[in-house]
C-alpha cells in the first residue's frame, strides 16, 4: 500500500502541528476534510468500545511491544531504501506496516491492535518530521485511522469465526486456516475501500483507484508475512525475527521495480521515453517475426510550430500543451498501443496487429484530436494546435525498428513540407 501524501503541505514549524487553527488539514478540499474527521471519529469510537471490554494480559503487552519494536526496526533499516526511492518516485511512502498490524490482528485484542497502529504511525510521523518533512501530520493521522478501521474489520472476522486469537486458530485446524485467510481478504479489501474517498486522482481508472498489479501483490505478500509473524510469535517467538530480512528484501524489490519504471518513463508526460519505447518496439518486432503475415504500424507525430507556443506563451504553457497532447494521443488509440515521447514535441505510437487502412484512420483520429484540443493555462487558452504525422508499416517500410522510425520520419518531413496538419504515409 502506498500513502498518498501529495495532497498537503508539510508543516514548517511545530506551531503548525500544535495549534489546530494552523493545521494543513483545513486547506484540503471539503470532502476530504469531512472524510478525515469521519474516519478518525469512527476509529476512536470503535477502539474505545473495544477497550472497555479488554483486560490485556501480560503476554498481550509483550506481544504488543515485540510487534511495535520489530515494526520500528524494519522502518529504520528500510530508510536507506526509502530515501533512494523518493528520489525516483513521488509516492511519499511505501507502507509495509501491514506485516505488523495484521500480525497484531491475529494475536491481540482489537483495542491493542489500535495501540500498535498508533505507535507505528507515531514513529513514522516523527521520522518524517525530523528528516524528510514531506508528509503533513494530518495525512499520517488519517492513514493511521484508516488502518485502525481496517484492523477492526479483520478482527471482527476472527471473532465471528470463533477464533479471536492465534491460540484458538491453532486449535481450530482447517476452520482456523479459513478464518485467517478470510481475515486477510477482509483486511485487503477494506483497506482498499476505506482509502478510496481520500484519493485525489486525475482519472478514475481501476489502476489509479486500486493501484497496479505490483502494488496489490506487495500488499498481499506483506499480509502473508504478517500471518507467518503471528504464527512464529504464537509458537516459537524468537523465530519471528526471520521475517525482517525477507521484508527488507521485498522493500528493495519495490525500489528496483520503480527504478525500472523511472528509466523507461518520460517524466513530463508519463508516456514511454525513447529507451522504454525502443524496448517495446523491439519486443513487438521479435513477436511479429515469428508470426506469418503479421504487421504493425508506427506513427511519428510532431507538433506544428511548437516553438511559437513557447515564444508566445512561455515554456510552462508549452509543457502544459505537451501533457494535453500526450493525453489526446493516448485517448485516440487502443489500450495496447504504446505511446512514447522522443523528447521535445515529438511523439511516437506503436500499433500492433493493424492494417494500413486502420493505421491511417488512427493517425487521422490523432491529428483531428490535436486540432480540436484547447489547453487552458493560468494566463490564456491555447486552441490553435496542430500536428503533422508520418506513418510507416511493418514489413513494407522495413524490418528493423530503426528503419521503421526512419521511414516514419521521412513521411513526417513530407507532411511538414506539404503544409503541416496532415497525415502522410510513403509506402
Ligand atoms: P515545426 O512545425 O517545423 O515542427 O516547427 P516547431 O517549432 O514545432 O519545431 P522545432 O523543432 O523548431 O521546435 C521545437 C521546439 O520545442 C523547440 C523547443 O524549445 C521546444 N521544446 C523542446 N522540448 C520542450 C519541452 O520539454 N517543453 C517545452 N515547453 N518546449 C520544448
Ligand atoms: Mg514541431
Ligand atoms: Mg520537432
Amino acid at each position: 500500500m502506498t500513502d498518498d501524501g501529495a495532497a498537503g503541505r508539510a508543516p514548517a514549524h511545530i506551531r503548525d502541528v500544535l495549534f489546530p487553527g494552523r493545521w494543513a488539514l483545513w486547506q484540503q478540499r471539503r470532502g476530504l476534510v469531512g472524510y478525515c474527521l469521519l474516519a478518525e471519529a469512527a476509529a476512536v469510537v470503535l477502539t474505545v468500545r473495544a477497550a472497555v471490554t479488554t483486560v490485556p494480559t501480560a503476554r498481550d503487552l509483550v506481544v504488543l511491544a515485540t510487534l511495535a519494536g520489530m515494526g520500528i526496526l524494519q522502518a529504520e533499516l528500510g530508510r536507506q531504501v526509502e530515501r533512494v526511492r523518493r528520489r525516483v518516485n513521488t509516492t511519499p511512502h511505501i507502507n509495509m506496516t501491514s506485516v505488523w498490524t495484521f500480525a497484531g490482528v491475529l494475536l491481540l485484542p482489537a483495542a491493542l491492535v489500535a495501540a500498535l497502529v498508533a505507535v507505528l504511525y507515531l514513529h513514522l510521523a516523527v521520522r518524517s518530521w525530523y528528516r524528510l518533512r514531506r508528509v503533513p501530520p494530518f495525512r499520517t493521522v488519517f492513514n493511521a485511522s484508516l488502518v485502525t478501521l481496517t484492523c477492526h474489520a479483520a478482527s471482527a472476522v476472527l471473532v465471528l469465526a470463533g477464533v479471536p486469537a492465534m491460540g484458538a486458530v491453532l486449535d481450530a485446524g482447517w476452520r482456523g486456516v479459513v478464518a485467517v485467510v478470510l481475515a486477510g481478504v477482509v483486511y485487503f479489501a477494506v483497506g482498499a475501500l476505506v482509502a478510496l474517498p481520500g484519493l485525489t486522482v486525475e482519472k478514475r481508472t481501476v489502476q489509479a483507484l486500486f493501484g497496479g498489479w505490483a502494488d496489490n501483490a506487495l500488499e498481499a505478500s506483506t499480509l502473508c508475512l504478517g500471518v507467518l509473524t503471528a504464527l512464529a510469535l504464537a509458537t516459537l517467538p524468537a523465530l519471528a525475527v526471520l521475517v525482517v530480512p525477507p521484508l527488507l528484501f521485498l522493500h528493495r524489490g519495490v525500489l528496483v521495480k520503480q527504478l525500472e519504471v523511472a528509466a523507461t518513463t518520460d517524466e513530463k508526460t508519463g508516456l514511454f521515453n525513447t529507451a522504454g519505447w525502443h524496448n517495446l518496439a523491439t519486443r513487438e518486432l521479435a513477436r511479429v517475426e515469428r508470426t506469418p503475415d503479421a504487421c504493425f504500424g508506427v506513427l511519428m507525430i510532431d507538433l506544428d510550430h511548437f516553438k511559437r507556443i513557447n515564444d508566445t506563451h512561455g515554456h510552462l504553457a508549452g509543457d502544459a500543451v505537451l501533457k494535453a497532447v500526450a493525453t489526446a494521443i493516448t485517448d485516440s488509440v487502443r489500450d495496447y498501443d504504446s505511446v512514447g515521447r522522443f523528447g521535445g514535441e515529438e511523439f511516437v505510437v506503436l500499433l500492433p496487429d493493424v492494417t494500413r487502412t486502420d493505421v491511417i484512420t488512427v493517425a487521422e483520429r490523432v491529428r483531428a484530436s490535436i486540432e480540436v484540443l484547447t489547453v487552458a493555462t493560468t494566463a490564456t487558452v491555447i486552441d490553435d494546435l496542430s500536428a503533422s504525422i508520418g506513418v510507416a508499416m511493418y514489413p513494407d517500410a522495413g524490418a528493423a525498428v530503426e528503419r521503421l522510425l526512419q521511414a516514419a520520419d521521412e513521411a513526417l518531413y513530407q507532411a511538414k513540407s506539404l503544409g503541416r496538419n496532415r497525415v502522410v504515409s510513403l509506402t
